[in-house]
């Protein structure tokens, strides 16, 4: 089974290893975000991670609110989390918890520690422990408070918890190591005080455990197995170790840590993206430049699309940066079949046929898609008027020009073959219109007489067209001039959003609804927006243009 082995990740074959081993019945992984913003492309990876993991093993996957820093968080992003992980298909089923639930237990777990004479309570101040803990390079010196008794921490603890303490008065400090070349076992603080409201326990608690101390807690009662997490927990790795083993659970979860996802071209990282928001610069954490979870959403990626690109990237111990192309050639790999070819003008101008008959309209045929005809085809009226884009007419083209110009003849798609006769212009020079004859023998495009045209254009009816606002996006910072300002603001590109207030559609394009998806002929594939499109006022994004540079070798 030579294959199988290669293709497998560093983490299955730790997985496999402790199954093979009798270390781990059924495997168990979590997702624990802190709910102090939303989801993006990296936490994706990461979702999508444990939850194939436990379903590969025919185990369980926990969703889990890591909330126990009241400061920052929030319903609203609690429910967005919730909402973007189940629309990346990850089913939590009955196993939905908050680590603020094990508060309780959290306290006990401090306690225990406390009489074993593993923790002590320092009223040292923030600078205080800071200095005691050393740098890389100096060991750390001991708390002053580090020998107090057991039975004055325990006291003191519970005084802390009952609000006789002001912020920042008293810790609890796990007593560790200070000597350790490992900084984070420098005695390090495993509960604070801190009078404020949590958003699940309200105001009961005015003490809060650190991370350090509460995850692994939280992973050792949920049963988990494998705690997955991304290199920068690689060092505090021995301190959840100690954790688990000196409050003493009986099946420790292992600790596995992996490379988070980085991508060329566009903000990953909650800090920079809150502030984008903040600033008023993103019109919101959906705003389709971001790569958070609900921006891409609305933006018109599938969740399969992104399966797809996770799977793409692999799972490493070492940080990289991946290219934002390859996340579009996932979505257009995945459309390229699925979604109607449809036509709309995004810079339109009238193209009068002169000699087609007044009033009349007649209805092509027309294929919804030319490599999937399971889509079948469609009726596209066509008369008189039409409107082509503005770029698909020069008045004085240049050689190699193949579409309008005076004196040309093109196809149009699906329709007929017309030759341009005549344009107008208004006082600034600006065309306003285009007239042309069509030659009725070249219906559905075809020549009549093996005459051959070199540009075909696409077009839509007038009378019948549907007026849209479509956003076209450019990546919102420029890597190349490099994504930080000497003063560390970011490198925004000024063309990230360009609105396209006068399109014109084909009248089934008006009848769509978030998240229909299709292609527009020449212009990239289009997501009606979720946000702001109506009936009244159809609004779409840009999902990906049509062509790119990047290519997947394919086996
Ligand atoms: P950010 O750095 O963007 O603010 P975070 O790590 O603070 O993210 P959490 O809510 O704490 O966000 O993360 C939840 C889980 O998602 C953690 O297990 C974390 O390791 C993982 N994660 C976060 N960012 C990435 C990423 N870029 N790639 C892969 N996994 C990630
Ligand atoms: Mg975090």
């Amino acid at each position: 089974m030579e294959n199988e082995n290669v293709s497998r990740n560093f983490i299955e074959m730790i997985i496999d290893k402790d199954i093979e081993e009798g270390h781990c019945k059924t495997v168990c992984t979590r997702f624990p975000p802190e709910p102090n913003g939303y989801l993006h492309i990296g936490h994706a990876k990461s979702i999508l991670l444990n939850y194939g993991l436990a379903k590969e093993y025919n185990g369980v996957f926990h969703m889990r609110f890591d909330d126990t820093n009241p400061t920052k968080e929030k319903e609203e992003f609690v429910d967005s989390i919730k909402e973007d992980i189940k629309w990346l298909g990850a089913d939590w089923k009955e196993h939905l918890y908050y680590a603020s639930d094990y508060f309780d237990q959290m306290y006990e777990a401090a306690v225990t520690l406390i009489k074993k004479g593993k923790a002590y309570v320092s009223t040292l101040s923030a600078e205080g422990i800071r200095e005691t803990r050393g740098t890389l390079t100096e060991p750390g010196r001991e708390d002053p408070d580090r020998e107090r008794p057991i039975e004055e921490s325990l006291q003191m603890f519970a005084d802390m918890k009952d609000g006789k303490y002001e912020d920042g008065a008293a810790v609890l400090r796990a007593k560790i190591d200070m000597w350790s070349p490992n900084i984070n076992m420098r005695d390090p603080v495993i509960y604070r005080v801190a009078h404020m409201t949590h958003h699940n326990t309200g105001d009961k608690w005015c003490i809060y455990p650190m991370y350090d101390f509460a995850h692994p807690i939280e992973d050792a009662i949920e049963g988990i197995t494998h705690s997955i997490c991304t290199l920068e927990f690689e060092d505090h790795r021995p301190l959840y170790d100690w954790v688990v083993r000196e409050v003493g659970f009986e099946n420790p979860p292992k600790q596995i840590e992996f490379a988070k996802l980085y991508l060329t071209n566009v903000i990953t990282g909650k800090r920079y993206i809150k502030k984008l928001v903040e600033d008023g610069i993103v019109d919101g954490w959906d705003d389709p430049r971001l790569v958070t979870i609900a921006a891409l959403r609305r933006r018109g990626y599938t969740p399969e699309s992104i399966k797809k690109f996770v799977e793409l990237c692999g799972v490493s111990k070492a940080n990289s940066s991946v290219d934002y192309a390859m996340l579009e050639y996932c979505i257009r790999e995945d459309l390229k079949l699925s979604c109607k070819r449809m036509m709309a003008i995004l810079d339109p101008i009238k193209l009068i046929i002169d000699n087609y008959e007044e009033g009349k309209t007649e209805y092509l045929e027309v294929p919804n898609n030319l490599e999937n005809e399971s889509l079948g085809t469609r009726q596209v009226p066509f008369s008189r008027e039409l409107y082509i884009e503005r770029e698909d007419f020069m008045e004085e083209p240049p050689k190699k020009y193949f579409r309008l110009f005076p004196g040309n003849e093109v196809r149009l798609m699906n329709a007929y073959f017309v030759r341009c006769t005549d344009f107008k212009k208004d006082a600034d020079g600006n065309i306003t219109e285009i007239h042309c004859t069509y030659d009725p023998a070249s219906k559905g495009g075809n020549s009549p007489d093996g005459r051959k045209v070199k540009g075909t254009i696409h077009w839509v009816n007038a009378a019948t067209a549907v007026d849209a606002e479509v956003r076209l996006y450019e990546n919102i910072v420029d890597e190349e001039k490099g994504k930080l300002n000497e003063d560390g603001s970011l490198n925004l590109n000024p063309n990230s959003l360009v609105i396209m207030k006068g399109a014109k559609l084909e009248p089934e394009l008006g009848k769509g609804k978030a998240p229909d998806r299709f292609q527009f002929v020449r212009n990239g594939f289009f997501c009606v927006d979720s946000k702001d499109s109506t009936t009244e006022h159809p609004v779409f994004n840009r999902i990906v243009s049509l062509k790119s540079s990047f290519k997947i070798e394919k086996k």
